[in-house]
């Protein structure tokens, strides 16, 4: 829902509202202005019996909203005839209100010439319980009184003098107080709920602005709740200066409140810190008054805590203004809508107070209803910045997990690559670490671990493995005769028919150390041993080495032994018969393979084949 949608809902809703009070309220009683009632003031006191003196023309005529003093320390008395009175006072008893809760002291005086028929005190200078009747504003039961003529009315206040006088017959009376009751009920309600919401935004965001705008709604309604005579109805009635203390210290705790919501609302410290410095100041001199409302009388720290409370609406309009203009914010223009909204309700409240416009139960809370709108369209205006702060700091997040993500994956990748270079250069080394550099077959050490491994295979399938042992005959001669180079180039090139003799992939052959070779079958009995060894040999045979126009050969003896293992450690046991087959070649004219099994027969039988 945008957020003129949901303002245009709200003015409906504050319309629609105002029309209904206005229409419930048409039918307003006599108020002062109709009762002709006359008012004298004097800086000095003059009791009921001086009054005789006064000249006609001493007395003034009642304004008509209600007499407004302002903050007045003078003595006012009023007088007023009862015989317009629109109803029958001698046959009914009637209600003479008093709409301002704030009033120290007052006495009331029903007369008869002279003579004092009624005389009744009142005023916050009493404990709430010593009121005639138990509202918030004062009122005065009168019972019907036939000869009684004028009414004589003395009132003096330390705070603002405000005296709207209203007359009602009795059960008339408490039916205005049952609407009166409910706007004040509504009021605190509405202002109540903000309360809770904002607190609850703050408990759940744990965004300090949500917390000082619920301390300001918080203190707010306390202070009206003050004005209204409800703190000193519920709350200490038995003490009037606690009352006073109470509506200065939260008018000076809504100050500071509102000016730390406004600095950090505005972002005043970056945005404009001259305004920072004035809103410091607020908090400063309001955290002051507060403080010195412990000592110094309610009268003037009324006037200064009014007086800058002034400041600080003009200020905020002043302000909201000014950075609407800079930034074209939306929740900006909501901040000088509501300081708009307070002030434009102050304005109508005080016009009403001097007569200017009507009285009605619209212009009379007009404070009231500004106020309400203030805190709406801030709460309005709250929603919308979190909320926008809310998806700009999701979409942060968005664009920091896909970063994120992107770098994982080249991460991912770059470790993916890393790692096949590295077990494709660790397969050479390994390769490399088990190859003989001169004739590029299997090394000595690889041997050793093939042939243990093929063995206990062998030894656990129980099939035969066979072990070749081939040693160049006469090599060393060869070597003496030739050189070394060639004997080495004779050592690459034998390797090589080995390769080429040995067919099936699991057969190997092996460097075994000098000019001695190793080959290893497994799963290969003595005969097919035998036919390998001799496919090797002849080929050996075969070999023609080229040397200065000389075709040189060499040949080899060959020692086998093939065998299924009968026990486990027999693997040494399988090699010396192989070696000794070689020795047994050898020994037989070389250029030969002899075989031995590898457990020795009893007679001594020998195999060979020349
Ligand atoms: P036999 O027939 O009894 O085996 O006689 P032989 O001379 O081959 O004797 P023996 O096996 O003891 O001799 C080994 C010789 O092989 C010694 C050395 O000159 C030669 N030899 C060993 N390793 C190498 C090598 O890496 N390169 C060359 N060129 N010759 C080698
Ligand atoms: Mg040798
Ligand atoms: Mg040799």
């Amino acid at each position: 829902m945008s957020l003129y949608y949901r303002l245009f809902i709200l003015a409906l809703f504050l319309l629609g509202g105002a029309f209904a009070t206005a229409r419930y309220s048409s039918n307003e009683p006599a108020s002062s202005a109709a009762l002709m009632a006359q008012y004298y003031h004097a800086p000095e006191f003059i009791g009921l019996a001086q009054l005789e003196a006064l000249a006609d023309d001493q007395w003034q005529n009642i304004p008509a909203a209600s007499i407004n003093l302002g903050f007045s320390t003078e003595h006012i008395w009023i007088r007023m005839p009862l015989a317009q009175l629109p109803f029958d006072y001698q046959q009914q008893p009637w209600i003479l209100e008093l709409g301002y809760p704030l009033l120290d002291h007052i006495e009331l005086y029903i007369m008869h010439g002279d003579v004092v028929l009624l005389h009744t005190d009142a005023g916050n200078d009493l404990p709430f319980t010593a009121r005639p009747l138990p509202v918030p504003e004062f009122a005065f039961p009168i019972p019907p009184l036939s000869q009684a003529d004028w009414l004589y009315l003395y009132v003096n206040s330390e705070s603002s003098v405000q005296i709207p006088v209203r007359v009602f017959p009795e059960q008339d009376y408490w039916q205005q107080r049952v609407a009166g009751v409910t706007f004040d009920a509504a009021f605190h309600a509405i202002l109540f709920s903000m309360l809770a919401y904002n607190l609850l935004i703050f408990l759940l965001s744990r965004d300090v602005i949500f917390l000082l705008y619920s301390l300001s709604i918080g203190a707010f309604s306390m202070m009206m709740a003050g004005l209204h005579g409800w703190t000193y109805a519920l709350l200490w009635s038995e003490s009037p200066h606690l009352n006073d203390l109470a509506i200065l210290l939260s008018l000076a705790l809504s100050e500071i409140f509102l000016a730390l919501f406004g600095l950090s609302f505005l972002r005043l410290r970056r945005l404009h810190p001259r305004a920072f410095m004035l809103y410091s100041s607020y908090v400063v001199t309001a955290s002051a008054f507060a403080l010195l409302a412990f000592y110094l009388p309610y009268h003037t720290m009324i006037r200064l805590l009014t007086g800058q409370a002034v400041l600080m609406s003009l200020s905020a309009l002043v302000l909201g203004l000014t950075l609407w203009w800079q930034t074209r914010s939306r929740d900006v223009f909501l901040f000088f809508l509501a300081a708009f909204s307070l002030l434009i309700g102050l304005f109508l409240y005080a016009m009403q107070k001097f007569g200017v416009i009507p009285v009605n139960i619209i212009t009379e809370h007009a404070a009231e209803l500004g106020s309400i709108i203030l805190v709406v369209l801030l709460a309005l205006s709250m929603a919308e910045r979190h909320n926008r702060e809310r998806q700009a700091r999701l979409a942060a997040q968005d664009v920091i997990i896909n970063m994120q993500r992107e770098a994982n994956a080249v991460l991912d990748q770059k470790v993916r690559e890393r790692t096949e270079d590295l077990e494709l250069l660790n397969q050479r080394l390994q390769e490399e670490s088990t190859t003989d550099a001169l004739t590029r077959v299997r090394n000595r050490r690889y041997f050793d671990q093939r042939f243990y491994t093929l063995y206990q295979d062998a030894f656990r399938q129980q099939t035969p493995l066979a072990l070749l042992l081939i040693d160049i005959d006469h090599f060393k001669q060869f070597n003496d005769s030739y050189g070394h180079q060639l004997g080495d180039s004779v050592l690459q090139k034998v390797a090589q028919t080995m390769q080429q003799a040995v067919k099936r992939p699991q057969d190997s052959v092996y460097r075994y150390g000098g000019e001695e070779f190793a080959i290893l079958l497994p799963n290969t009995d003595a005969s097919g041993a035998m036919q390998v060894a001799e496919q090797v040999r002849t080929r050996i045979d075969r070999l023609r080495i080229n040397h200065e126009d000389e075709l040189l050969s060499v040949t080899a003896s060959i020692g086998l032994c093939a065998d299924i293992p009968q026990r486990r450690e027999q693997q040494d046991l399988l090699c010396q018969q192989a070696d000794k087959a070689l020795y047994q070649a050898k020994e037989q004219g070389r250029n030969r393979s002899c075989a031995l099994p590898l457990q020795q027969p009893d007679t001594d039988g020998q195999q060979q084949i020349v």
